[in-house]
């Protein structure tokens, strides 16, 4: 039995929040006093100490994690021209924002303030009307002085929210809150995503449709559902004897229905979890379930030149499950692992259209998911109805093979 969660539901859409205050006195921004730059060394200093000053109120708030300065979103802040700084009191606080690149910081959600006093030290004195920078979700903030008149100093302060992009070792060691871009329409999200010992597939909450499955190892380390495809071989005497290409498919998968015992572990029983284990493990351990049984057979068929792809979907009577097509001489072929005795031909697709409903499918390169209805799909290779996503490279080093060794036995030893 396979298990599977959807992302779906995890991920919000991506909302920049656009905050505007403007607190101070401000005057029209003088010409002249306003082509003044302040030097580094102030900006420098000022940063410190706003930023120390920011960290010691959050704790004193109880808020442990601190705010740090991110220099990429400092660098975009400095490169900002001096004259649209000079004039953020006016409307291009907006413009400011709007330019902000969101997406390449991977920022959820920013906040600009613009505050204004006699000197660096009373500006300092003034934080406390950051209030976003006192949030528990800010971690990042950037700040930049400008001279707003011949006797006022201003700042601008950032206040954001960054969030790392989704990334499977991040995900692995621990992170859970991720920045996503869909791979169809090419909209962010940003929300949370849990290691939960089951297949997760990603789905975007603003068009709708899927673009990533990611599965949990033995150990509960997630890989792409693509990335267990390693390329493992099958011994060189399976379907030696077959003379034609058909015959060969027909050995192959005999050879995986015999030697695999179908099993569900422990954890898969209850539900919880559902590990996938590398073809090879499942060739050395002589038994799996659905689809370590069918990544078995796709790799060994692709290994021998045939063009195949695990299907993930579901099979009334059996739940959500996993199993095999291959395309061969223009015909579709559908191979079921769990059987205990197999046909003399494997079926055809259209055949078995009404019992098996796929949803996503992989071969070594691809994922690739059903646009439209899954029921009575015979057709799993049509470019027009699967939607397919690259994602390179091999799981070679990636998905560990685990090696069992049958207990050592010392020799008991004999005294003449
Ligand atoms: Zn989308």
């Amino acid at each position: 039995m396979l298990n599977r969660k959807h992302a779906g539901n995890l991920l919000t859409g991506l909302t920049i929040f656009v905050i505007l205050i403007a607190i101070g006195n401000f005057l029209r921004p003088d010409s002249q006093a306003i082509d003044q730059v302040i030097d580094q060394a102030t900006q420098h200093r000022f940063r410190q100490v706003a930023l120390a000053s920011v960290n010691a109120e959050r704790k004193a708030q109880g808020i442990e994690k601190e705010v740090v300065a991110d220099s990429g979103l400092q660098d975009w802040l400095n490169e900002q021209p001096q004259s649209l700084i000079s004039n953020a009191a006016g409307i291009s606080l907006d413009i400011l924002l709007e330019k902000l690149p969101s997406k390449k910081l991977t920022l959820s959600h920013a906040s600009l303030f613009c505050i204004s006093a006699k000197s660096p030290d009373s500006l300092a004195g003034r934080l406390d009307f950051w209030k976003d920078a006192f949030k528990t979700s800010t971690n990042v903030v950037a700040m930049r002085l400008y001279r707003s008149s011949k006797s006022k100093i201003g700042c601008l302060l950032i206040a954001a929210k960054k969030v790392p992009k989704f990334n499977l070792t991040l995900f692995n060691n621990g992170h859970s809150e991720f920045y996503v871009t869909c791979r169809n329409c090419n909209k962010s999200h940003i929300g949370k995503l849990d290691k939960c010992g089951l297949a997760i597939a990603m789905k975007c909450s603003h068009c709708n449709r899927s673009y990533d499955l990611i599965a949990a190892d033995m150990l509960g380390n997630y890989h792409r559902a693509n990335h267990y495809l390693h390329g493992y071989r099958p011994p060189p005497e399976i379907a030696s004897g077959a003379t034609t290409r058909i015959e060969e498919l027909t050995a192959l998968w005999a050879a995986v229905v015999a030697r695999c015992r179908y099993s569900k572990d422990l954890a898969g029983l209850a539900g919880k979890k559902d590990s996938w284990q590398a073809p090879s493990d499942t060739y050395s351990f002589r038994n799996g379930d659905c689809e370590d049984t069918s990544l078995l057979l796709a790799d060994w068929l692709i290994s021998r030149g045939f063009n195949t792809r695990v299907v993930i979907g579901h099979a009334p009577g059996k739940g959500e499950h996993a199993w095999c097509v291959t395309e061969l001489e223009g015909r579709q072929y559908l191979l079921e692992t769990t059987l205990e005795k197999i046909p003399d031909r494997p079926p055809e697709t259209q055949l078995e259209a009404s019992r098996y409903h796929p949803r996503f499918s992989f071969d070594r390169q691809n994922i690739y998911f059903v646009n439209g209805a899954t029921r009575n799909v015979s057709d799993y290779f049509s470019p027009d109805l699967w939607e397919a996503f690259s994602y390179p490279g091999s799981a070679i080093t990636r998905v560990p093979s685990v090696a069992l060794h049958p207990l050592q036995t010392s020799k008991l030893q004999t005294h003449p």
